[in-house]
C-alpha cells in the first residue's frame, strides 16, 4: 500500500511586520495526514477563513514551499521537482479547481482556449481536432458539451457553468488528484449541490482523489469521506467525516458545527436534511 499524497509534520511561516521585522506566523503549524494510492477519496479541509486551507493548497500544488516538514506526492517529495520536464509531469497528476472561476479565466481569452491549452500541454494533443474532442470527453463528464461552451467568453457563462468548465479542464490531463480550494463558495447556493455531487461521481467513477476545502460544514459532511478540521494553522480534529462532524470534541469544532447547525441533535439533522434539499431544488 503506497500513498498518493503525504503530508508529514509540515509547516509554513509567513513574515509579517514589513521588510525588516523577524517576526512570522505559523500559516501553517506541523501538519501531517495522508491519501491512500489505492483508495480514491474525498478528503476535507475544513476551517474558517485565515486558518492555512489556502496556504496547504498552495503547498500541495507545489506554488509555495514549507520552511520544515515534507510533501510526498507519489514518491516525490514536491520540495525537490526542479526541472520543466519534472513540473510539467507533476502538474498533469495534480490538479487545482479554484474559489472563484471569474477569476480563473481571464474575461478577455474564450474559454475552450483554456481547455485546448491543457490538452496540448499535458495530455499531447496538437491538432484543433484532438483537442476538441479531448476536450468535449471533460465537458461531458461534467454534464456540459463542446458546442455549448464553444467560442464563449467567461461572462457568457453562469458560476456554475463557468466553475464545471474549470473541473473539465482539471480533468483533461487524467489527474489522480484534484485540489479544490473552496470551489462551491462563489457558486450560486442552489448549483452547490449539483457541484459537489459531481466531486462524488468523479471519485467514485474516475477514481480520482480530491481534496475539498471549505468553511462549509454541511457539504463537507454530505460528500467527504475523512476530514480535518483547522484553526490557526493547526489541525485540531481529524478522522471519519461523520464521526468528527457529528461529535466535535474540540471547542473549535463545537462552535464551528453550532454557528451553521443548531446544537440540539434532533433539530441538527433535521438541519442537514434541510440544506440538503433546498440546495438541492
Ligand atoms: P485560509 O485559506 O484558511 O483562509 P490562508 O492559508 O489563506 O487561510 O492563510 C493563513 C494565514 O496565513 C492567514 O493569517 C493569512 O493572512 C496568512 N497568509 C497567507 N498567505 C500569505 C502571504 N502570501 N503572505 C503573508 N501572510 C499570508
Ligand atoms: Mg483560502
Amino acid at each position: 500500500m503506497s500513498n498518493l499524497l503525504e503530508l508529514d509534520h509540515v509547516t509554513k511561516l509567513y513574515p509579517v511586520g514589513g521588510l525588516f521585522s523577524r517576526k512570522s506566523i505559523k500559516a501553517v503549524n506541523d501538519v501531517s495526514f495522508s491519501l491512500d494510492g489505492d483508495k480514491p477519496e474525498i478528503f476535507a479541509i475544513v476551517g474558517e477563513s485565515g486558518s492555512g486551507k489556502s496556504t496547504i493548497a498552495k503547498m500541495m500544488l507545489g506554488n509555495e514551499i514549507p520552511n520544515s516538514g515534507r510533501l510526498v506526492f507519489d514518491g516525490v517529495d514536491i520540495s525537490n521537482i526542479r526541472n520543466r520536464a519534472q513540473r510539467e509531469a507533476f502538474m498533469a497528476k495534480v490538479q487545482p479547481v479554484f474559489q472563484n472561476p471569474f477569476e480563473a479565466f481571464n474575461p478577455l481569452t474564450r474559454v475552450d482556449a483554456y481547455l485546448f491549452g491543457t490538452a496540448h500541454r499535458f495530455a499531447g494533443a496538437n491538432t484543433l481536432q484532438e483537442k476538441e474532442t479531448l476536450s468535449d470527453q471533460a465537458l461531458q463528464r461534467v454534464g456540459l458539451s463542446m458546442a455549448e461552451i464553444k467560442g464563449r467568453f467567461s461572462h457568457e457563462l453562469s458560476g456554475g457553468q463557468l466553475q464545471r468548465v474549470a473541473v473539465a479542464r482539471a480533468l483533461i490531463p487524467s489527474p489522480k488528484l484534484i485540489v479544490a480550494d473552496e470551489p462551491v463558495s462563489m457558486v450560486d447556493a442552489s448549483l452547490r449541490m449539483s457541484i459537489v455531487n459531481l466531486f462524488r461521481s468523479l471519485r467514485d467513477e474516475l477514481k480520482v482523489s480530491i481534496i475539498y476545502i471549505t468553511h462549509d460544514l454541511a457539504t463537507a459532511y454530505y460528500i467527504s469521506d475523512r476530514v480535518i478540521i483547522m484553526q490557526k494553522g493547526v489541525v485540531i480534529e481529524s478522522g471519519g467525516a461523520r464521526a468528527v462532524l457529528d461529535n466535535p470534541t474540540h471547542p473549535y469544532s463545537i462552535a464551528l458545527k453550532n454557528a451553521v447547525l443548531p446544537p440540539d441533535p434532533k433539530a441538527a439533522s433535521a438541519a442537514i436534511r434541510l440544506r440538503g434539499v433546498r440546495a438541492a431544488i
